[in-house]
């Protein structure tokens, strides 16, 4: 079923699967990996020595900029040291018995990387990250699921955006994971909570019984003894006489605890500063940083699992810029008459042989019932926003018209025959998804038409 094959030109292997067309590059070093050439590759499989260059590893492909090749499916072999505390960023763990599991996984989630759309529209990093995080999700089918960590600031990792940024960027993590709760993008389930340091956000907190007064940890510590018959309290040394307790008040012994005397509390002593208390003030040192936090002072960070909505599906898909326009900018639209657009179009048309790539006119046509039941300034805000979609695909230099409410037309300058097929489907999924949205449903609510610019 699998054949391991050598590389010609490198020390690389890839690991073949009879009858399927799969290829999986198998690497054992850090070195070995070639983040340029990940082209032909289906999927990866890790194969170190140790757990800690694996997580190198994967660090490295999660970040890779090109990002079909960061959510490339990427497997750990099995007898990877300490595996256990790695795993849950890998795909699956490869062994004999697991190989038919992660041939189908690899099938998988290579189909789920072919239906999403990898532009990035001005996003900025935190959306950006946000949307991939989207797409790994989507592309396994997998609940964002903290993990215990002992290398994060905060105790537990996540999934692929947690190799992404480095483990003291842990709080970003649950920040951006918010984010994407509060932008509708996922629902959230609390696991668990966890104290924070104020200064530094690290969860890694030593707390101990410290002197109120001067703060040092350095306390003694005694038991107080209440002598029922006559009422006196004092620390048990006070009390100690050979190896029995006798009442420094009345003299009277002392037995049996519950019938002569209790231990109502305990009497602290600093050893720094003399100073003798009751109530010792418990403090949070933090191991990162070195704070001292008072336990009012800690964040509290709340720990919890993330799954995608049906939105978040549709960004993981399409893209995230046209989901909300809440943390956008506000997006130019400029809209020209038609006389201006057919000038521009007789421009380009002379121009026509002078540039490799080739331009297009685009046309858009909404269903007529659509906007019918509108009135006519709705119909404007509805307008306005069709050519705010329909620009978000556009250039700079390229021209958008909007010659009525239900018909738009666009030129595109310079673009290859794949990538406008790709401009005119996102432009068509994303206008029918306002129209579902926000209107409601009807049979083929736009027409996007494309052709190349000629002549009349
Ligand atoms: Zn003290
Ligand atoms: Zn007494
Ligand atoms: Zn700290």
């Amino acid at each position: 079923m699998f054949e391991l094959i050598q590389h010609p030109n490198s020390s690389s292997k890839t690991l073949t699967f009879d009858n399927e067309s799969l290829n999986v590059l198998v690497i054992n070093r850090v070195g070995e990996l070639d983040v340029d050439s990940l082209q032909n590759i289906d999927g990866i499989l890790v194969q170190t020595n140790t757990s800690q260059e694996a997580k190198e590893l994967i660090r490295i492909i999660r970040s890779n900029r090109n990002r079909l090749h960061a959510l490339v499916p990427v497997f750990i072999s099995s007898t990877v040291s300490k595996l256990h505390t790695i795993k849950y960023q890998f795909d699956g763990v490869f062994s004999d018995d697991t190989k038919p599991v992660i041939l189908q996984q690899l099938k998988s989630i290579k189909a789920k990387l072919r239906e999403m759309n990898y532009e990035i529209h001005q996003l900025d990093y935190t959306q950006s990250l946000i949307q991939s995080a989207l797409q790994f999700s989507y592309s396994r089918e997998q609940i964002f699921e903290p993990a215990r960590s002992r290398t994060s600031k905060i105790g537990y990792a996540y999934p692929f955006l947690s190799v992404v940024l480095k483990d003291e960027e842990a709080p970003r993590v649950i920040e951006i994971l918010n984010k994407s709760y509060e932008e509708g993008y996922t629902v959230k389930q609390t696991k668990d909570k966890t104290h924070t340091c104020r200064t530094c956000s690290g969860g890694y907190l030593n707390y101990r019984e410290c002197c109120p007064k001067c703060g040092s940890a350095d306390l003694k510590t005694e038991d107080l003894i209440h002598h029922f018959l006559c009422a006196h309290i004092a620390p048990e040394q006070d009390y100690k006489k050979e190896d029995a307790l006798e009442c420094p008040k009345c003299d009277k012994e002392l037995r049996h605890i519950g019938i002569d005397y209790d231990k109502p509390s305990s009497m602290h002593t600093c050893n720094d500063c003399s100073h003798q208390f009751q109530q010792a003030e418990v403090k949070a040192l933090c191991i990162d940083c070195g704070k001292d936090n008072e336990l009012s002072q800690l964040g509290n960070i709340e720990i919890a699992s993330y799954e995608l909505t049906p939105l978040g599906e549709q960004a993981a898909k399409y893209g995230i810029h046209i989901q909300t326009g809440a943390t956008e900018q506000p997006r130019k639209v400029n809209a020209v008459s038609e006389q201006i657009l057919e000038l521009f179009k007789k421009q380009e048309i002379s121009r026509e042989g002078l540039s490799e790539k080739l331009s297009w006119e685009g046309s858009v046509r909404i269903h007529p019932e659509i906007m019918s039941g509108f009135h006519v300034d709705q119909q404007e805000i509805i307008q306005k926003e069709m050519c705010a979609i329909i620009t978000n695909y556009l250039g700079k230099a390229d021209v958008l018209s909007s010659p009525s409410t239900i018909w738009y037309r666009f030129l595109v300058y310079d673009q290859t025959p794949e990538s406008i097929e790709k401009i005119g489907k996102l432009i068509q999924n994303n206008i029918s998804k306002l129209i579902s949205d926000g209107i409601g449903t009807f049979d083929n609510p736009v027409e996007v038409l494309i052709s190349k610019l000629t002549n009349g």
